[in-house]
């Protein structure tokens, strides 16, 4: 599996490019730089379209810093930076607070969690997972108390979402000692917010990688070799595809219960999955229905047929005459 984020810097992670549920904020930042005339180290914050510099400590009182806050924006800074001032509520939180711009929201797909990236000045950025789903804080500044494990938005001060978990705190926060929200795994919380077909995507990739490793033996599932022949092809899939159809055809003998062939069928080709039906008819009394959607197989109780499970094995049902 992919590292979560590869030198041990929480800037590494990004999200998954691509995938439909990451934003991504281009009008929001909190870093840590000097000022540009007496060199001095401030925070630079832009969010709800304004900027400001701020004098360290990071959170209330937000002391403007003097030389950039006197200064008329040049035109160049005009351009690319508003000259208001963000909203930043001096009454609000206190010292032990984390502050910071969110940067990216990637949202689980039932909103019930949401994973922030969180500029808090670092060169790293703070990566939480919240209950909820919380893609409208991004660009915005929010509060953080660690010690309760809540987060807030800078807006609505009775309006918090709990901290489920840190997937990545910046080593300057650890070493700050104000209390910090739990540490989750990063795999947990990349987890947390991949989509369903990202996870599905996943499985086939396992499953793909034991097939190739193992082949297959007796410890497949049916359901795991119905995922694996998504990821095959040509002949390869044929001989993975007769394996599945037999332990159906076992399981069903012994079960009554053979919905799986209706599975089967929906992984296989309309070539395939009609003599897949032959085969069936001939040694089973399995009936696979393909006429309606999603197919159907059920055990046909009026049938004549029996199970022939050692006939079975000895033909082939993709070689069985249309
Ligand atoms: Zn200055």
């Amino acid at each position: 599996m992919r590292p979560f984020h590869t030198n041990g810097g929480c800037s590494e992670y990004t999200g998954r490019a691509g995938s439909p549920t990451l934003r991504t904020s281009s009008d929001g930042e909190c870093r840590k730089t000097n000022c540009p005339d007496c060199r001095q180290e401030v925070y630079f914050i832009r969010h709800n379209g304004g900027s400001v510099w701020i004098d360290p400590p990071l959170g209330p009182p937000w002391g403007l810093h003097g030389c950039m806050d006197r200064r008329v924006p040049n035109e160049e800074r005009r351009a690319s930076i508003s000259s208001k001032k963000p909203f930043l509520p001096t009454n609000f939180g206190d010292t032990d607070d984390l502050f910071g711009v969110v940067v990216v929201s990637e949202i689980r797909e039932d909103r019930s969690q949401t994973l922030l990236s969180i500029e808090v000045g670092e060169k790293e950025k703070l990566v939480v997972l919240v209950g909820g789903g919380a893609d409208s804080f991004l660009g915005k500044m929010v509060r953080i108390d660690g010690a309760k494990a809540q987060l807030y938005g800078l807006d609505d001060r009775r309006l918090f979402l709990p901290i489920l978990g840190a997937a990545c705190i910046p080593p300057n926060l650890k070493a700050s000692g104000k209390p910090l929200p739990g540490k989750i795994k990063a795999s947990r919380a990349k987890r947390a917010v991949q989509t369903n077909a990202e996870k599905q995507a996943e499985r086939t990739r396992k499953l793909t990688g034991r097939y190739q490793q193992h082949g297959l033996d007796e410890a497949w599932t049916v359901g795991q070799l119905i995922q694996l022949l998504g990821a095959l092809r040509g002949a390869e899939k044929d001989h993975v595809a007769q394996s599945t159809a037999l332990k159906i055809l076992k399981h069903a003998s012994e079960t009554g219960d053979c919905s799986a062939a209706a599975a089967l069928a929906a992984e296989l080709s309309a070539d395939r999955r009609a003599r897949l039906k032959i085969w069936l008819a001939e040694f089973s009394p399995i009936k696979l229905r393909l006429d309606i959607h999603p197919f159907t197989a059920r055990v046909n109780k009026h049938s004549d047929k029996s199970f022939e499970i050692a006939n079975a094995q000895n033909a082939l049902f993709y070689g069985m005459p249309l």
